[in-house]
């Protein structure tokens, strides 16, 4: 006799092995666990989004200069296109604010969940049992603004799927502290 699901041998004829069972039992613990113990947020800071932008803007500055430089003919289009990439940063840094600010991570007893998404709502959700590793991260831009990144490995074989990361989260370490605690 087999077991109609994982195929394991069964001792006595049945519905699911003892492996499948449990399985089972611990995905339905997973999914009606409703309690959360901790939660953590994405932070938007001005100067760290400009940094990490820094090439862009660079290169823009230097095009505007450069045409500044060349003739005086092309002053008022250059003020039109440094104005336009002007309001156009500032409306994507409005976006990015609203898309960071909704970045949320919830520490249940199980499992962690993490929601963000200005138009479509992204919703992952890694039980304790399928992470391999947890840690986080300082770069050197985000020592600047006291920031660092919360790293997720998981038991997959799925390459796109196995590394998550949430950044940049505020006081890392004091995070990262809880996040071990409720993992212990
Ligand atoms: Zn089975």
């Amino acid at each position: 006799m087999k077991c109609k699901v994982c195929g394991a041998e069964l001792k006595k004829a049945g519905e699911l092995c003892n492996n499948c069972m449990n399985k089972l039992m611990k995905e339905q613990e997973t999914r009606n666990d409703k309690k959360v113990y901790y939660t953590f947020k994405k932070k938007f800071v001005l100067g760290y989004e400009l940094l990490k932008r820094i090439e862009p803007i660079g290169i823009m500055i230097l095009l505007i200069v450069l045409l500044l430089s060349v003739d005086i003919r092309f002053w008022p289009y250059t003020l039109i296109i440094g104005g336009a990439y002007i309001i156009f940063g500032i409306i994507y840094m409005f976006y990015v604010k609203a898309s960071v600010s909704k970045g949320i991570c919830s520490l249940y007893r199980t499992k962690l969940v993490y929601n963000e998404g200005v138009f479509r709502k992204k919703i992952v959700e890694i039980p304790y049992s399928e992470i391999d590793e947890i840690y986080y991260s300082v770069g050197n831009m985000q020592k600047l603004f006291h920031l660092g990144t919360i790293m997720v490995k998981r038991k997959t074989r799925n390459l796109f799927e196995r590394n998550f990361y949430i950044e940049p989260v505020k006081d890392i370490e004091k995070v990262f502290g809880k996040i071990e605690e409720l993992l212990r």
